[in-house]
């Protein structure tokens, strides 16, 4: 049976990651017996589960060690040779209780199932449960909704592998106890697992924490704290660069900059509703003079403000505001990564406050750009996503009808330019529906990045309006985007994709010339000036090393082009040309590699 097309919860693959959930479940409870479980659900290429195995003599948590996973592994492989049925029953509230009495964690999830917190499956809900749901395998007796396959069997032996063990807080709150994961992936056949694996090994190789310190291009310095990274000279060419091309992209389509501070008044959070929206991520508020002031978890607010610095009639709209605004969340530690997760990070932001006439093609602008964009970088691999609320949940604010009027809009505008997108509740905004952009690479991982919200609920809070043709005051309408979403998760996702080996207009230097001998060194400073007053990035290699270490040493660094230099290319006011691909262009006049690299640039290609 095949796959595409069906949402995950509901694949071949969902049922068979979460059996192989339970069966090492039931593996880890037959080597520690005294093990308590927490929770263990399938996830994205695969699943994990949760166990406390209580304190070592030195009082701290005891974790798995890699013969334990070892073990786990061959145990939970022969469980599932020996084909046991999958059981689904249902237990009263007490007798569930009662057969959990010695397991800590299930007994706090029957807790939140009798108080109609969350379901077995921890998906909030609003019903209380009088009876839990059960799967049974052999003696493992699990607190769980389901799905499963028929018979262990059906989870192939020599397609399942555990991968890592790591710490995790129970229910991700870092004041409750640590326990210990262990993640697992499966698959329906070897090949697959194989082919998943091979993927893993490459995603570790361009890990973008590795290239960033290999290539100069970012540091997390725990004095300054975790999350916050430093952007190093390399870094800040390669952000600069993104930067001003979107600025550049801005500009032709009518965008204005504006600059605002990186910290607020608490009160224009809460009137804006961010706080307490935001409340447990971020910094806690400063309190100076007896003011409250928070570090800016959104741009938003602070253009808002600008916006309605002035009066406006319907012939200042569209108004659309753009700035490179950093923005303050304290992730959980366990949650950083990078750049990727970041505490302190870079939004692309703007804010385009439109009429309801104008909201349609305003949004279908917003598209297109993005769509400019993402073909520059050369990521064909995307679909969108409609986000919109989830009417069960009481994180979203406004009325039924802002959202209704608000996800129309958006479909109605991917309609009109043939866009496909896929509607997810409960991946909205707080303040309304969004369209996201999600972005497949070369290792086929998916990453959210850009992002279009609209937005009737800020202005309403804000009581922000505009004088409209017919003399009286209207309430604009918001759309708030950000194609990149954040400069920092942006370019570590692209050291990523690229391996590190960016498109010329991004590359940090783009040309390293090679003198052979000390003699070829004036002249190759010579071409170096030159190269630099046309606008390109080198650097000159005049080491002592010999040639070849010096090309070594340019690939490394994943520098796209060599010039080497040597008596020959001296007299005749030329270069030897080679790429990082270790492709041997041979001689040109420098005026003429001058003329191809700029070209390459200007046209932003991202071959060489
Ligand atoms: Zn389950
Ligand atoms: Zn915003």
């Amino acid at each position: 049976m095949s796959d595409v097309n069906i949402p995950y919860e509901e694949s071949d693959l969902y049922r068979i990651r979460h059996s192989a959930a339970h069966v090492m479940a039931e593996a880890v409870l037959e080597l520690f017996p005294a093990a308590m479980l927490a929770i263990g659900p399938p996830v994205e290429d695969g699943f994990y589960y949760d166990f406390d195995l209580g304190k070592d003599e030195n009082g701290k948590p005891r974790t798995f060690s890699e013969e334990d996973l070892a073990q786990i592994e061959q145990r939970m492989k022969e469980l599932l040779k020996q084909n046991a049925p999958f059981e689904h029953s249902s237990m009263t509230i007490a007798a569930a209780q009662e057969f959990f009495a010695s397991q800590a964690y299930k007994l706090e999830l029957i807790a939140d199932l009798a108080a109609g917190k969350l379901n077995e499956n921890g998906v909030p809900t609003a019903v209380p449960a009088s009876e839990v749901s059960i799967y049974t395998q052999r003696n493992f007796v699990d607190l769980c909704r389901g799905p499963h396959v028929k018979y262990t069997k059906q989870v192939k032996a020599n397609a399942v592998k555990l991968l890592r063990t790591g710490g995790a807080y129970w229910r991700g709150d870092e004041h409750k106890p640590q326990l210990q994961r262990i993640y697992g992936t499966a698959w329906h056949n070897k090949e697959e697992l194989d082919e998943y694996l091979k993927l893993l090994e490459e995603a570790k190789a361009r890990d973008h924490r590795r290239l960033g310190k290999q290539l100069g291009l970012f540091h997390i310095s725990q004095l300054v704290g975790s999350g916050l990274p430093l952007w190093l000279p390399n870094g800040a060419i390669l952000r600069e660069a993104l930067e001003s091309f979107l600025r550049q992209a801005q500009l032709e389509r009518g965008y204005l900059p504006v600059i605002t501070p990186h910290i607020g008044k608490l009160d224009l959070y809460i009137t804006s509703g961010h706080y307490p929206y935001y409340k447990d991520s971020q910094y806690t508020p400063i309190d100076v003079d007896g003011e409250k002031f928070m570090l800016k978890p959104m741009n938003c607010p602070h253009h808002i403000e600008i916006y309605r610095s002035e009066a406006h009639s319907y012939r200042d709209l569209p108004l659309r505001l753009a700035e490179f605004g950093t923005v303050y969340r304290h992730e959980q530690s366990g949650e950083l990564n990078g750049l990727t997760r970041a505490r302190g990070f870079t939004v692309d932001d703007s804010h385009l406050f439109v009429t309801p006439d104008q909201l349609e093609a305003e949004f279908i602008g917003v598209i297109d750009l993005i769509q400019h964009i993402f073909q520059t970088m050369g990521f064909y691999d995307f679909r969108a996503r409609l986000g919109t609320n989830d009417p069960d949940s009481d994180k979203y604010a406004g009325t039924p009808e802002m959202w209704q009027r608000g996800v129309k809009a958006i479909c109605q505008a991917a309609d009109k330019v043939g866009m496909n997108y896929t509607l997810e509740k409960g991946e909205a905004a707080f303040y309304g529906p969004k369209l996201d952009f999600i972005f497949r690479d070369v290792l086929k991982r998916e990453w959210q990045l850009g992002t279009v919200q609209v937005d009737f609920l800020l202005p309403e809070r804000f009581d922000l309006e505009y004088t409209a043709e017919d003399g009286q005051k209207h309430r604009p309408v918001m759309i708030h985007r950000a194609p990149f979403g954040s400069m920092e998760r942006f370019v570590g996702i692209l050291i990523e994709h690229f391996n590190g080996a960016f498109p010329l207009w991004l590359a940090p230097v783009q040309v390293m010339l090679v003198p052979i001998a000390d003699r070829h060194n004036d002249y190759a400073h010579d071409v170096s000036r030159k190269l630099r007053a046309a606008g390109l990035r080198t650097a000159v290699d005049d080491s002592s090393d010999r040639m070849n270490k010096k090309i070594r040493n340019a690939q490394l660094q994943k520098i796209p082009y060599m010039l080497v230099i040597g008596d020959k290319e001296m007299e005749n006011g030329a270069v030897a040309v080679r790429t990082r691909d270790e492709e041997d262009r041979g001689a040109l006049p420098v005026a003429e590699f001058i003329t191809q690299a700029t070209t390459l640039i200007k046209t932003k290609r991202l071959e060489l």
